[in-house]
C-alpha cells in the first residue's frame, strides 16, 4: 500500500461532469485528484449530439476551439423515423447574441471529447489516477479517504489512498459498485439497455438528427466526427430476449445483443434501413447499462453528485452530455469556499441541489413523458401522428428538453484561466 496522498477534492470518474468539475475547481485553487477507471481514449455508448448552448462553457473550459474543429456538421434539422415515415422539422437554434455563431449543436466522438475534456483539467492543474478504479470510500475525521486501485501495476492490481474533505461522485450511474454513491444493482424486465456504433459510408443528411422508434425502444442517429454517424439506442430488456429468442431459432445459433438490435432496428424502422444501406460499421458494437433516468440527490454525506449520478435524463433528448458539463460547472461554482467545516458542505450542498434542479428538471420531466409515450402501448403510433400534422411539435420538444437554455455563471471572474 502506498503513502496517503490528501487534496481539497477527488473526483471519482473522468467523463464530462468529472472532468469539467475537476478543471473549475482547479482554477479556484483547488487541489484537485481525478480518479478514471479507464485508460483514455475510449469509445462509449452515446448518441454523442450535444447542444450549441454548452459552446461557451466549452470556452470557458479551454476547449471550444478544439471542439469546432473536430465536430461533426451542425445539427439544423430534427426528425422522426417510425416505421415507415419520416418527418423533419427545424432544429430551435441561437439567433442572436455571442452564441449566434454556434447557432447549432453538433455531435463528437466521446473517444475525442473526453480526451480533450480530461486534458485540460490536467493542464488546469487536477491530478489525474488513471486507468484507476475508486473501490471504497471511508469517513475520516473531517475527511473522507477513498481507496483507488491502478489497473495493471507490477503487482497486478496496487491500491494507494488518497483523502479528501470534497468528494464528487462523476461516477456515472450505470454501473453497480460498492460505493456509497453508486445505484444498486437492477434486473427488470422493463430495463432499458443500452447499444451504439459508429458507421461510415452512411447516407443520412448531414444536418439532420432523427429520432427512431421502434418496438420496444428508441434511439436517435447523427453525423459526427470525421464521417463518423453514431447510432444509438436503448431497449427494453425483455423485448431483447425475446429478439435474441426468435432470430436463434432462425438461424440455428445464439445472436449476439447487438447483432439481434441491428436486426430489429433495420427491419422495423426504414429510415435507419435507408441510411445505413451502403453503410459500413467503424469498430464493434457497444453496450450499457440498464439506464437509470430520475433525479437523486445532488448532495449526501459529504458526496457531491454530478451528470448522471445527480440525474439522468432519458437519452430521447440527447441532453446528458450538457447535463454532466453544466452540472460539474455550477457545483464548482457552488463549492466556492466550502471545503473546510461540514455545515459549510451541508449550505453548498444544498445551494447546488436546488441550482441543479432549476436548470435540469424541466427537461429530465419532459423526457420521461416522450420516452414513456415512445414504449408504452400505441405511444410510438400516437407519437407518429402528432408529429405528421404538427411537425413543429419536433422544434417544440427539442426546446423542452433544453437545447437552448443558457449555462448559468459564465461570467464568474473566479473560475477564469
Ligand atoms: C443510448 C444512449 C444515447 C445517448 N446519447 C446522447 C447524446 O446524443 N447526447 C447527450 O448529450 N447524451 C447522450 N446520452 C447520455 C450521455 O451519454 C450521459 O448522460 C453522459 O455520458 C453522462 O456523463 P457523466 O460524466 O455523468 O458520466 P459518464 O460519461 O458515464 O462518465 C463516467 C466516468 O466515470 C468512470 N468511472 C465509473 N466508475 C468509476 C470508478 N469506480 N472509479 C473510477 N472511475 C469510474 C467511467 O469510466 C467514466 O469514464 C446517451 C445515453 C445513452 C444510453
Amino acid at each position: 500500500m502506498r503513502r496517503p496522498s490528501t487534496h481539497d477534492a477527488i473526483v471519482i470518474g473522468g467523463g464530462p461532469a468529472g472532468a469539467s468539475a475537476a478543471l473549475a475547481l482547479a482554477r479556484r485553487g483547488w487541489a484537485v485528484a481525478i480518479v478514471e477507471k479507464s485508460a483514455f481514449p475510449r469509445r462509449k455508448v452515446c448518441g454523442e449530439y450535444m447542444s450549441a448552448s454548452n459552446l461557451a462553457l466549452l470556452d470557458r473550459l479551454g476547449i471550444g476551439d478544439a471542439w469546432r474543429a473536430e465536430a461533426g456538421p451542425e445539427i439544423r434539422r430534427v426528425g422522426l423515423f417510425a416505421g415507415d415515415t419520416r418527418i423533419e422539422a427545424p432544429m430551435p437554434g441561437a439567433r442572436a447574441g455571442p452564441a449566434a455563431r454556434d447557432g447549432f449543436g453538433r455531435a463528437l466522438g466521446r473517444d475525442i471529447l473526453d480526451t480533450l475534456l480530461l486534458d485540460a483539467a490536467r493542464s488546469a492543474g487536477a491530478e489525474v489516477f488513471q486507468p484507476c478504479r475508486a473501490v471504497a470510500i471511508e469517513r475520516d475525521g473531517d475527511r473522507q479517504a477513498v481507496r483507488i486501485q491502478a489497473k495493471g501495476g507490477s503487482s497486478g492490481n496496487e491500491a494507494t489512498i488518497l483523502r479528501a474533505p470534497v468528494i464528487v461522485a462523476a461516477h456515472g450511474s450505470w454501473e453497480p459498485g460498492p460505493l456509497p454513491s453508486q445505484l444498486g444493482k437492477v434486473n427488470r424486465s422493463s430495463d432499458l439497455l443500452g447499444f451504439k456504433a459508429h458507421f461510415t459510408g452512411s447516407s443520412l443528411p448531414p444536418d439532420l438528427m432523427p429520432l427512431l422508434t421502434f418496438p420496444g425502444g428508441y434511439g436517435g442517429m447523427v453525423l459526427a466526427d470525421h464521417g463518423r454517424m453514431s447510432i444509438s439506442c436503448c431497449i427494453r430488456r425483455d423485448v431483447l430476449t425475446r429478439l435474441r429468442g426468435s432470430l436463434a431459432r432462425e438461424g440455428g445459433g445464439q445472436v449476439s445483443a447487438a447483432e439481434a438490435v441491428e436486426h430489429h432496428i433495420m427491419a422495423t424502422c426504414r429510415g435507419a434501413r435507408d441510411a445505413l444501406e451502403q453503410a459500413r460499421r467503424d469498430g464493434p458494437w457497444l453496450a450499457a447499462g440498464p439506464i437509470r433516468p430520475g433525479i437523486r440527490a445532488g448532495y449526501e454525506a459529504d458526496i457531491f453528485r454530478v451528470g448522471n449520478a445527480a440525474g439522468e435524463s432519458h437519452p430521447i433528448i440527447a441532453e446528458g452530455i450538457s447535463m454532466a458539463l453544466q452540472s460539474g460547472w455550477l457545483l464548482a461554482l457552488e463549492l466556492g469556499e466550502a471545503a473546510s467545516g461540514h455545515g459549510k458542505r451541508e449550505a453548498a450542498g444544498r445551494r447546488y441541489e436546488a441550482a441543479w434542479r432549476g436548470l435540469f428538471s424541466t427537461r429530465v420531466h419532459a423526457a420521461d413523458a416522450i420516452a414513456r409515450l415512445a414504449l408504452g402501448p400505441g405511444g410510438a403510433a400516437l407519437i407518429e401522428a402528432v408529429v405528421r400534422n404538427f411537425p413543429q411539435t419536433l422544434t417544440l420538444g427539442a426546446r423542452l428538453s433544453g437545447k437552448t437554455k443558457a449555462v448559468p455563471g459564465l461570467a464568474d471572474a473566479r473560475l477564469a484561466r
